[in-house]
């Protein structure tokens, strides 16, 4: 049996829609790492989207607890009722507007949630209007399902916050639906209470969704605040999408538990959706996550203050690299300095010279093109204090190498 070469070809055309978007840059950073150290080179890695902390004690029983009970068949494919209930008790409480079980769902990671979402709202031509810096997969996502996404860069003097001035000039007649990503993934910006009820008021009147990604709402520096639409009453929550993750908050990324909270009709799609493609999110997973959202928030509090002090070791460090700044994060766990000071003919963009860090320095940090902002790079510190030390220690000498050549 052969196969001709045209027909090879026929067989492994891919569609169209899977051909516009990408790989994703962030998996590609850890990737690398991996592949360096099987390598056997000693690698130091700021790439990690994840808290480097294990899952907290009594999330791990929970799900132990769910097998021992035989909590392993099937789920309704929006969640279990409890977690579901959770999540809408989480925002009723916290945010004062009443959740009922069915404005909810949940999902495999913020990321299905997300994806749900813009599968179940988009038209093709649907415009989507992401703040810039971005995280990754949003506008990935967008093209996805269909929609148009259109960047509108923050500011790095304004220390990358969001302003509405800036996002309602570039509504259009096609704009669906408004990014709100707060704490942001990379910049660490918070969205201030006076923006959000500048922004809520401008969905309300110009009947645009806004998609408020809260995957890193626990993880707020002390000086900010957390705030969402939400608290501004029934109107706003009636035009905004809210989704949420345990991954960062609980160190659950592998468990993959999210969810949304968002008008019943748009749950309902989602869920109908999420019935056709993955079902339910594991079943032993949605019980841990119940421990996570109802139980002891302590082990939390621990993660964001050891992410408080090596915020604090890592700011000020990384500003003093040659020519580099580098805006403070209010939230999340991320630094994301400006090092176009740092390019060259050799090294012109955040992609070539995140490769010389890895090269010279065996430092992984991710471009920041990724993020739609190239003069950056993004570098974490969901990592041990002695890595972010020797780290910083590698990246001056290659800094000063570069000053040299
Ligand atoms: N939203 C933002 C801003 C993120 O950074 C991430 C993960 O990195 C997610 C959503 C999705 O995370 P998960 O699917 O693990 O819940």
């Amino acid at each position: 049996m052969s196969i001709s070469p045209a027909k090879r070809n026929d067989v492994l055309r891919l569609s169209s829609t899977v051909s516009r978007i990408g790989a994703s840059a962030t998996l590609a950073a850890s990737e690398k790492a991996r592949q360096l150290r099987a390598k056997g080179m000693d690698v130091l890695d700021l790439g990690p989207g994840q808290p480097d902390f294990a899952t907290p004690e009594a999330i791990r029983e929970a799900g132990i607890r769910a097998i021992r009970e035989g909590h392993t068949r099937y789920t309704p494919a929006a969640g279990i009722p409890e977690l579901r209930e959770a999540v809408a008790s989480l925002y009723t409480l916290r945010e004062g507007v009443t959740y009922r079980t069915d404005e909810t769902m949940i999902t495999a990671g913020g990321k299905q949630g997300l994806h749900n979402f813009f599968m179940s709202v988009l038209d093709p031509g649907d415009e989507v209007i992401i703040p810039t810096p971005y995280w990754v997969s949003i506008p990935e996502q967008v093209k996805l399902a269909g929609g148009q996404p259109v960047a509108v860069d923050t500011a790095e003097a304004d220390a990358f916050e969001l302003r509405t001035e800036a996002i309602a000039a570039a509504c259009t007649d096609r704009t669906r639906v408004i990014v709100v990503n707060t704490p942001s993934n990379p910049s660490g910006a918070v969205v201030g209470g006076d923006e959000m009820r500048q922004l809520a008021e401008l969905a309300i009147e110009r009947g645009i969704l806004l998609l408020l990604d809260e995957c890193y709402a626990d993880l707020v520096y002390e000086g900010a605040e957390h705030v969402t639409p939400l608290c501004f009453g029934e109107e706003a929550k009636a035009v905004t999408v809210v989704c949420g993750s345990c991954s960062k908050s609980y160190a659950m990324t592998g468990w993959r538990i999210g969810y949304l909270a968002a008008p019943r009709e748009i749950i309902a799609a989602c869920v109908r959706l999420q019935g056709h493609t993955t079902s339910n999110p594991a079943s032993v997973s949605q019980y841990a996550a119940l421990e996570a959202l109802t139980g002891d928030q302590t082990p939390v509090r621990q993660m964001l203050a050891t992410f408080a002090e090596r915020r604090d070791r890592v700011i000020p460090r990384i500003r003093s690299l040659p020519g580099v700044e580098c805006v403070e994060p209010k939230g999340a766990f991320y630094a994301f300095p400006n090092v176009s000071a740092l390019f060259s003919e050799q090294y012109p963009t955040s992609t070539e010279l995140a490769g010389y860090f890895i090269d010279e320095a065996h430092v992984v940090t991710v471009p920041g093109v990724a993020f739609g902002r190239d003069d950056f790079l993004r570098m974490s510190y969901a990592t041990s204090m002695e890595t972010l030390d020797r780290a910083l220690d590698r990246l001056e000498t290659a800094c000063a190498v570069l000053a040299a050549g």
